[in-house]
């Protein structure tokens, strides 16, 4: 009888059945949740729909596995993201656009401190909601449950966003 190995991942918890792969030290998640998240895009991507839901499973995952080597600017982004999605409403399409905007005003972003929990929901509970309307409900799920991890930074992001587009 061959014993089954489990291995959880360090951005997001989420426990899987653990693979061959080695784990990249790029990325603060492990290869089988980086691996589900490659799954989860593949849907999105192909999805082609106008609200680009898209652009909300890349900010979510980037928040809830932002780890000590995430560049400033990516995590800056994902968070302003979930803000304007989970704040303002922004539609994906609305959050990609903002984010070319910003990305032409400043070079250098300030870090973030990532909060030790970082959401119930993780991209397992995404997959596993049917395809269509059940899975939008979830991801928005979700990305909710990371921004309000997140909630000992909203102020700064609310305020970084302010600065960068007065300036
Ligand atoms: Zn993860």
């Amino acid at each position: 009888m061959t014993m089954l190995h489990y291995r959880d991942c360090p951005g997001c918890g989420v426990r899987l059945l653990m693979s061959e792969e080695q784990p990249d030290s790029r990325y603060n998640a492990s290869p089988e949740c980086w691996q589900l998240y490659g799954e989860l895009t593949a849907y999105t991507v192909t999805r082609g729909d106008v609200a680009f839901m898209h652009q909300h499973a890349v900010d979510t995952y980037g928040a809830q596995h932002a780890g000590e080597q995430a560049r400033p600017i990516t995590v800056a982004f994902a968070l302003i993201g979930l803000y304007l999605a989970c704040e303002q409403d922004y539609s994906g399409k609305k959050v990609q656009h903002m984010h070319m905007l910003l990305a032409r005003r400043t070079k250098t972003w300030p870090p973030f401190t990532p909060p030790a929990l970082r959401g119930s929901l993780t991209v397992l509970d995404v997959l596993r909601a049917p395809p269509g309307e059940q899975r939008d409900h979830m991801l928005r799920q979700w990305r909710q449950s990371v921004w309000d991890a997140w909630s000992q930074e909203h102020a700064r992001v609310r305020a970084l966003l302010e600065s960068v587009m007065r300036d």
